[in-house]
């Protein structure tokens, strides 16, 4: 993977004589070589008996409909996922609708900023992904499928991803947790353009919960880092961080405050140009979330937002 996430981990299942797929990497010519090698090499003379998703997004998605159309093996997503990924490819279009810059004003980006961004056009999601098979097999909260001599267990979770699917093989102790937990890097959680007044820093938190009621003792194979114990401690470090983070903010609100005046508190450093759009969206989840348990008030002047603790 290019930037800063530099690689991701896809994972391949026995199934019998074959083979299952989770995860697809980014739709580019390094990604299709390595899947390329693997398929004329280790993986020669077997097929592929279906291809899960764990979620939509671009590195994990990007593939699965090129592996899909030469294999003509399932896709098996969450439908959530399924058409976010659907619609996002089915909505390209040159100029960005009005929402878009409706919420990066919100958000206090600069008029000039919000221009440079609209002449990137809209649909950039499309191109990084082969296009999405059209028909697939649910993935369901609870379900257990058996995968070769193996039974994973669907644990959705949300807040980085409307309905993010994680497989639990609770007897072989392993956790395919895609990026709902990261050993090093915290998961983007971003106030998604598509639903501006949900809380997905909540749904977050609650993830995180819920997945504290998994064994401890899993070896967890996440999407980027490398595999690790100690589940239970890193969901505490991961709750943590974003409570300790609202607190910061919260503190920072005594005076009103737009989005990006929040990046030093939030991430400890100055954003730059290419990880605005992350940042912004990032910060905008922390002051919703603190908007929605009632620390904030979130007032509104020519457009922009400015929050103030309650
Ligand atoms: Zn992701």
């Amino acid at each position: 993977m290019p930037g800063s996430l530099n690689h991701i981990n896809l994972w391949i299942l026995d199934e019998e004589d074959r083979f299952a797929i989770v995860d697809t990497g980014l739709d580019i010519p390094p990604a299709r070589e390595a899947w390329e090698k693997l398929l004329a090499g280790p993986l020669a003379g077997r097929t592929v008996a279906r291809i899960l998703c764990t979620h939509f997004h671009p590195d994990h998605l990007g593939l699965a409909g090129w592996l899909a159309e030469r294999s003509g093996a399932r896709l098996w997503m969450t439908r959530g996922e399924w058409l976010f990924g659907r619609m996002l490819t089915a909505d390209v279009r040159e100029t960005p609708p009005a929402e878009a810059g409706a919420y990066q004003r919100a958000a206090g980006w600069s008029e000039a900023r919000i221009a440079e961004e609209a002449a990137k056009g809209w649909g950039r999601f499309a191109s990084m992904v082969s296009p999405i098979p059209v028909a697939m097999v649910r993935l369901r909260d609870g379900d257990e499928i058996a995968i070769g001599a193996r039974s994973w267990r669907v644990v959705v979770g949300s807040g980085h991803s409307p309905e993010h699917a994680c497989l639990l093989d609770e007897a072989g102790k392993l956790l395919i947790a895609g990026d709902q937990v990261l050993p090093r890097i915290t998961s983007n959680v971003s106030l998604s353009l598509s639903e501006p007044e949900a809380d997905p820093l909540g749904e977050w938190l609650a993830s995180i919960a819920k997945l504290k009621t998994l064994p401890d003792d899993l070896l967890v194979l996440p999407s980027h880092g490398e595999p690790f114990y100690g589940l239970h401690a890193r969901l505490d470090a991961l709750a943590a961080g974003h409570l300790g983070r609202l607190d910061a903010l919260h503190a920072l609100l005594a005076e009103p405050r737009r989005a990006v005046d929040c990046f030093m508190t939030l991430f400890g450093r100055q954003i730059e140009d290419g990880s605005l759009g992350l940042a912004t969206g990032e910060a905008m989840a922390h002051l919703r979330h603190l908007e929605v348990e009632g620390r904030a008030v979130r007032g509104e002047r020519d457009g922009v937002y400015w929050y103030r603790a309650a």
